[in-house]
């Protein structure tokens, strides 16, 4: 789950790290109001849900109050990387002697939490981290124990900070990596993490993502999250406990199990298809649960037939082979479907598919054969 930059530098600010005052603003005359209010230099700030928001016009500086209007106006409504602007954070400006960049992610192979740090920020971190990697500093942090102090300290030192920024430093890093593991982050990002000219480090970016498996536990979070992240058909999955990504063919897939799925995907591209989505319906295959994925999988136009694939273990063949029959009277869209049923029960459960006119079949080759050939090329 990502969230916007105010309410990420909100996360940082209530874990201590030290962020400009901001505010937000939907309309011009709010962001003159909010800059009249702080009465100094402001930076009008683009939120939206993708980064490079400078290169893309979405973050300028405003001198005065009527500057900041200005800067609203041509900010708010453009697009950056398909996202509309429907908010600006309008923050205190801050002098920057250096940019740093400073992020946290959870990192399998370290198998820590790995702070990393390039006193080349500001600018996109992939591209440093492609051609100049060495400029990348890396702490790996015990997810327990956190960051010690005497890892922060080093990276501080091999940034060249002297030694009362590398104490502020020290407090940030920690903090961040702690943020992290309370937050079940995947990432905290601060691009850039500035030196002031008078010495004094602060964030003027914030980025979080958290993982989405771990927002249940955490109920002020899951409020954090933004419509706009995801599409109608990727929301109703998430709500239906159903795993979906959407992919560029037209075959519809529905499967029950991400192993079997990544499977069927791997199949019919081998016999010349293309599959139109990833999909797990999870455990349970009955008729709401099918009817609930078959609509996902249809929200897609490019879907020109639905592809089911499905192994009964303590799913059993007939329940599933019932509710396929019973989802597709009430679709709303109607497609052919080929099906692929094996297990538990199978003999029983191709016969009612049979019985309603489904093309239907126990080994996941053929299956997959009268799919490819029931598709447009
Ligand atoms: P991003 O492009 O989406 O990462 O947006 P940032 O918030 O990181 O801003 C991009 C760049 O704008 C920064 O790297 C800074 O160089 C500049 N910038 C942002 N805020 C300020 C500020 O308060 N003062 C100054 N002088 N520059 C700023
Ligand atoms: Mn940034």
């Amino acid at each position: 789950m990502k969230i916007h930059e105010y309410q990420a530098r909100d996360l940082f600010a209530a874990a201590g790290i030290p962020v400009p005052a901001a505010q937000v603003a939907t309309t011009p005359a709010e962001a003159k109001a909010i800059s009249a209010e702080f009465g100094v230099p402001v930076v009008v700030k683009a939120q939206v849900l993708t980064g490079g928001r400078g290169k893309a016009g979405g973050v300028k500086l405003a001198a005065n109050p009527d500057e900041a209007e200005s800067s609203a106006r041509d900010i708010l409504g453009i697009d950056i990387r398909g996202f509309k602007v429907d908010k600006v954070l309008v923050a205190v400006a801050s002098d920057i002697a250096t940019e740093i960049y400073l992020g946290a992610i959870v990192d399998r192979q370290t198998k820590s939490v790995l702070l990393m740090a390039s006193a080349e920020g500001g600018v996109e971190i992939e591209e440093t981290a492609r051609t100049n990697p060495e400029a990348i500093i890396k702490a790996p942090a015990d997810p327990a124990t956190g960051l010690a102090s005497h890892q922060a300290r080093a990276v501080g030192f091999r940034l060249g900070l002297d030694w009362p920024q590398v104490r502020q430093f020290d407090s940030i890093a920690r903090k961040l990596v702690r943020a992290v593991v309370d937050m079940d982050a995947s990432l905290a990002e601060i691009n850039p993490l500035i030196v002031t000219p008078e010495g004094e480090l602060r964030a003027i970016d914030a980025k979080v993502t958290i993982d989405d498996s771990g927002v249940f536990r955490h109920p002020d979070l899951a409020e954090l999250r933004n419509p706009e992240e995801e599409t109608g058909p990727e929301r109703d999955a998430r709500e239906g406990g159903i795993s979906y990504v959407k992919l560029s063919g037209n075959i519809g897939c529905m499967v029950n199990g991400a192993g079997l799925a990544m499977a069927l995907l791997d199949v019919i591209q081998l016999h010349g298809g293309e599959p139109a989505n990833f999909l797990d319906v999870g455990g349970g295959a009955d008729a709401d649960q099918v009817r609930t994925a078959m609509e996902i999988i249809l929200a897609d136009p490019a879907v020109e037939l639905v592809l089911v694939n499905i192994f009964g273990g303590i799913t059993r063949c007939d329940d599933v082979a019932t509710g396929v029959v019973a989802a597709t009277s009430q679709l709303s869209r109607s497609v052919p479907l080929v099906v692929r049923l094996v297990g538990t029960n199978e003999e029983e459960g191709l016969r009612i598919l049979k019985d309603a006119g489904i093309s239907a079949h126990r080994n996941m080759v053929e299956a997959v054969k009268a799919a490819v050939a029931g598709v447009s090329a």
